[in-house]
């Protein structure tokens, strides 16, 4: 049983019962709707698959919902592709999807606004290279410094250029309300740049009466200064490798990536590690050496979860990726290495939650034999936090709130489970052990924490912590 969690997104490759059967069973812990592709009635139909799939594999899958923000895309072009060669000229044409043939369109509307003389801008992830020379009109001349083949809908870069239009645009926000409307368990903000932005998300969900996590996609270099603020704000932050790359260079996502997931983690924040993880086996079925040491690396990093795009979206083996994944995910935390490097700080809240996550996650360690810590709340809070302690013991987060099960998902070494307790503390706590009894969790005799709220159903989350042993008749309800 792995702690590290996947996030897949789903695409053309994964909208089959059968694929998502097998990526669950496989490891998928949450499916990614890519807001930047597929029609609302598609993103729909994905989501009813997802939530079907779980409950036949009898596992809690998190949806997570990626908004596009101010992504510029190159529009449609005439052949569906346009052959690019170093030194010509070349003319990008503004707020079009389409334009006559050897012009490259873009839908993007105030992009020749934004745009000044001398600004490069970056093609198809950086593979192709423009310069601007002038703009008239809703025309941008360019010379081409670096060619290529430019295929239909790829993206457009512009490292260091101040972008006029917001990071959540009036698309995001319509599809914002829409994902409210279906059930997604967390959005994701592209091309975030400060806290505010995320703080707009945040509340038009709150208009909605949505508490929704909300998740910053680090690929801005104005992220990367606005960190700490972000974090303050931000439910947690996805290190997007993919637009990071291209907007600072690659050699700077290595140590980014490091930091940030320190960052979050110090925050009690959710951090996910993304792009290119096992990106030749979007064709092939064994990854590269390469890959495999960097899904380690994330892993070694203390990523709560590691993510897949193309592989799982229009890859030839989406369950395979996502075993070949776990697998690399499982030998690495299995090791003594993995184990003396898992110790985080002790998070900076007062909060009774917090204290109880602490001493479970002591307890754990002093109490050799604990077979696991089992969590009752209503929302998840404790467990989350407790997952922030990378404690030695598996995290059963037993949540009242389906949604609550469904967040948890994402979380380093929580297994949720929708769990509705009746009457007494005590009574809860029978119906627990009764309930992971009867998975083959724990059995007779097995020495287990709870953590749980006295009385129950308080709104307060977790203030208690109890050493109990599994079969032992303190916890049985007087039924006299
Ligand atoms: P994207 O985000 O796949 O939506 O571009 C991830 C990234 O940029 O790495
Ligand atoms: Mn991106």
């Amino acid at each position: 049983m792995k702690s590290t969690k996947i996030v897949c997104t789903l695409g053309p490759a994964s909208q089959d019962a059968d694929v998502l059967d097998g990526m669950i069973r496989a490891g998928m812990d949450v499916a990614r709707l890519n807001f930047s592709h597929g029609s609302h009635e598609q993103h729909a139909r994905t989501y009813r698959l997802v939530r079907e799939a779980a409950k036949r594999c009898g596992r809690e899958v998190g949806v997570l919902q990626d908004l596009p923000g101010p992504k510029i895309r190159v529009g449609f072009l005439p052949a569906g592709k346009l052959e690019l060669t170093t030194g010509q000229e070349v003319v990008i044409q503004a707020g079009a999807d389409r334009a006559e043939a050897g012009v490259i369109p873009t839908g993007f509307a105030s992009l020749a606004e934004d745009v000044s003389r001398d600004d490069v801008l970056l093609l198809d992830d950086g593979l192709i290279r423009l310069r601007a020379k002038s703009v008239a009109g809703q025309q941008i001349e360019c010379v081409v410094e670096a060619g290529g083949t430019l295929k239909d809908r790829k993206g457009i870069n512009l490292p260091g250029v101040v972008l006029s239009i917001p990071a959540v645009t009036e698309q995001d926000l319509v599809d914002l309300d829409f994902g409210a409307e279906l059930g997604v368990d967390f959005v994701c903000l592209s091309f975030v740049r400060n806290a505010a932005e995320v703080q707009v998300a945040k509340d038009r969900l709150r208009e909605r009466r949505k508490d929704t996590p909300v998740i910053a996609k680090i690929e801005k270099p104005e992220a990367v200064e606005h960190l700490s603020a972000i974090l303050d704000v931000a439910d947690g932050i996805m290190v997007a490798r993919g637009d990071l790359g291209v907007e600072m260079g690659p050699e700077k996502v290595p140590l980014i990536q490091k930091q940030a997931i320190e960052q979050a983690n110090r925050n009690g924040k959710l951090v996910i590690t993304a792009t290119q993880m096992l990106e030749s086996m979007v064709s092939s079925t064994f990854p590269t050496r390469a890959e495999a040491s960097d899904v380690a690396n994330a892993v070694l990093d203390q990523s709560d979860a590691v993510m897949l795009s193309a592989e799982t979206a229009i890859g030839a083996h989406p369950a395979l990726v996502v075993e070949t994944m776990a697998r690399i995910i499982c030998e690495i935390e299995d090791s003594a290495r993995y184990r003396q490097h898992a110790k985080l700080q002790p998070l900076p809240f007062e909060a009774s939650s917090n204290a109880i996550a602490r001493a479970a996650a002591a307890a754990g360690e002093a109490l050799s034999d604990v077979k696991a810590i089992v969590c009752i709340s209503t929302n998840g809070i404790t467990p989350t936090l407790l997952s922030d302690y990378r404690p030695m013991r598996p995290i059963y987060a037993l949540a009242r709130r389906l949604e609550a099960c469904h967040r948890l998902a994402a979380f380093w070494g929580v297994h949720p489970i929708h769990f509705e307790p009746h009457g007494s503390a005590e009574e809860a706590m029978v119906g627990a052990e009764a309930l992971l009894v009867e998975r083959g969790i724990v059995s007779k005799g097995d020495r287990i924490l709870f953590t749980l709220a006295v009385p129950p159903g308080s709104i307060v989350d977790n203030n208690t912590l109890k050493i109990h042993r599994v079969g032992e008749e303190t916890t049985k309800p007087n039924t006299n």
